[in-house]
């Protein structure tokens, strides 16, 4: 029987079920192409189903900034490469503004797989990809974690807030307190662009942190 229809039964019959928030890091700490193997070859969820291609993150291994975003959309599904589409070009001249060009940074996602119809993740398949995003923070070691968009940042600090509630201050990411800054999803931007100055201020505080970091 495969994973999702197995998934189907189990949640049926009411069953909770129970994801190792660090499996992947217990196995045997992979390194990026054992880690890059699993995530092609992954079916824990059941996105594998509908997906095109798994997005795995692209950029710089040894960067500085780690961004993440939510999880593919229909173009990244199809490129397997993360923020290529509309929201992908606008993240890119962000970055570019602050100073960085794209290849610098590491871009990510909180799922490796584009949930069909660009719905919501759920907290299951969160749960499930959590471990590989987790693996690649640890492997990256960043300076800092940019975290874009409400669902990025409220799964990575265990939230539920608005993002105009978790901007403008620096939170903590993990045992390793990495600072992690919160901005708008490009997406949003694309349709409430007078929030781009806010944007503007998010990045000026994520190279402030930066600086401060490197001073250190
Ligand atoms: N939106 C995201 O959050 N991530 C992508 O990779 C593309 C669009």
């Amino acid at each position: 029987m495969n994973n999702s229809l197995r998934n189907e039964y189990l949640k049926a019959m009411g069953v909770q079920q129970w994801v190792a928030r660090d499996a992947v890091a217990a196995v045997d700490s992979p390194d990026w192409p054992e880690l890059e193997t699993m995530v092609s070859g992954c079916t824990l969820c059941g996105l594998q189903e509908s997906r095109t291609r798994t997005v795995f993150g692209a950029g710089n291994r040894d960067a500085d900034w780690l961004v993440i975003g939510e999880a593919p959309g229909a173009d990244e599904d199809r490129q397997g490469e993360p923020f290529v589409g509309r929201a992908g070009q606008l993240l890119t001249e962000m970055l570019f503004a602050a100073g960085l060009q794209r290849d610098e940074v590491y871009i990510c996602n909180i799922l490796k797989c584009r949930p069909p119809g660009n719905r919501n993740p759920s907290a299951q398949e969160v749960d499930f990809c959590h471990a590989y995003l987790q693996r690649q923070i640890e492997l990256i070691a960043p300076r800092l974690i940019l975290a874009v968009g409400g669902i990025a940042a409220n799964s990575l600090l265990g939230m539920t807030e608005k993002v105009g509630q978790l901007r403008g201050k620096v939170h903590d990411y993990g045992e390793q307190k990495i600072p992690l800054v919160v901005t708008y999803h490009p997406a949003y931007l694309l349709r409430s662009p007078l929030e781009k100055r806010k944007v503007w201020k998010d990045l000026q505080l994520a190279q402030a942190v930066c600086a401060s970091g490197q001073a250190g």
